[in-house]
């Protein structure tokens, strides 16, 4: 009886996912404030709320915007083998090679941070307050991604090895369970980069070599678990969901040797230090006295709209999962 309640559930029920999940995406940026320095902490630790509900919204206007998933991802190994010389490090360079609508289609998150660090400096100089804030927690998103390895792998939930859910797995599941009690967040200072696009592909690679490693571990504890102790279920917001079991997690995360705390750190200091260096490419202006301090009507509009799609909303372009 127990079995079939089981399979029931199975088909009535789904794991859900989003890119580190909104929680951890919003605790990335969160943590990244701490480590700025105090001429930038006038402006960003009064506004960290700001930032850490908006870490989402890159992954809320995929239900509005097709072309906005490409952003997210990179299926690097789509080019060849490890460490990729075929990809032009910079994008101009890649799109002769491989054509923009190729590039759009394979993920672009490697060359998109870049350009949204541009962006950002171009808003320091600017002291444009809402700017600031707006691609910075923008920023903060795409950079996290960046360092999630299904993000940077063409066998993105494991589909093409059995392993349908590892997405989800890596990137919520696991930190929604430890984030909080056993991680430590106490990371130091934002450092400048002096070569952008060498720090991002440095991460990137590291993701693709962390790709292999998540998805042979997953299949190695998979064999030895009994499929009913691989799964649990819980309510969330009053439905009842599939997850990954709490004892499940521990051996992934152990079998790991704690990579994904490792990454979420990374992130956390790859976003802090991204802000400070397009901060310092600005001139470091003082940012206690800047234009645009409150948001427009049609800019709190345009928020609005985001959320309404987000919640009615079919994703538009290829899902994270
Ligand atoms: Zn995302």
């Amino acid at each position: 009886m127990k079995k079939i309640y089981y399979l029931i559930f199975l088909l009535l029920t789904s794991l859900r996912s989003y890119c580190w999940g909104f929680y951890m995406h919003e605790k990335i940026n969160y943590h990244a404030v701490f480590l700025l320095p105090p001429q930038m902490m006038i402006l960003f630790k009064p506004n960290i709320g700001f930032l850490s509900e908006h870490a989402v919204d890159p992954d809320k206007r995929r239900y509005m915007i097709a072309s906005e998933g490409a952003h997210h991802f990179i299926d690097i190994d789509h080019y060849g083998q490890y460490p990729f010389p075929e990809v032009p490090r910079d994008y101009k360079s890649a799109i002769l090679k491989f054509s923009a609508d190729s590039l759009q289609a394979y993920g672009i998150v490697p060359w998109w941070i870049q350009i949204m660090v541009g962006r950002l400096t171009k808003a320091f100089r600017e002291k444009d307050k809402q700017a600031i804030l707006k691609i910075a927690a923008d920023l903060g998103h795409y950079i996290a991604d960046a360092h999630v390895p299904l993000h940077v792998c063409s066998n993105h939930n494991g589909q093409l090895t059995h392993q349908e859910g590892i997405h989800a797995f890596w990137e919520s599941r696991v930190p929604e369970i430890f984030a909080e009690t056993e991680w430590d967040f106490f990371i130091g200072k934002a450092m400048y980069i002096p070569n952008l696009s060498s720090f991002i592909w440095d991460r990137i690679l590291e993701s693709a070599v962390a790709a292999d490693t998540v998805l042979h571990c997953e299949k190695e504890i998979s064999v030895l678990t009994n499929p009913e102790q691989k799964y649990a279920f819980e309510e969330r917001n009053g439905k009842i969901v599939k997850q990954y079991s709490t004892e499940y997690a521990t051996l992934f995360e152990s079998r790991l040797n704690h990579m994904i705390e490792r990454r979420m750190r990374q992130s956390i200091f790859a976003v802090a230090s991204c802000w400070y260096t397009a901060w310092v490419n600005a001139g470091q202006p003082p940012l206690d006295h800047l234009v645009h301090d409150s948001l427009f009507i049609s800019e709190e509009k345009e928020y609005q709209r985001l959320n309404l799609e987000w919640k009615n909303g079919k994703i538009l372009g290829r899902n994270c999962n």
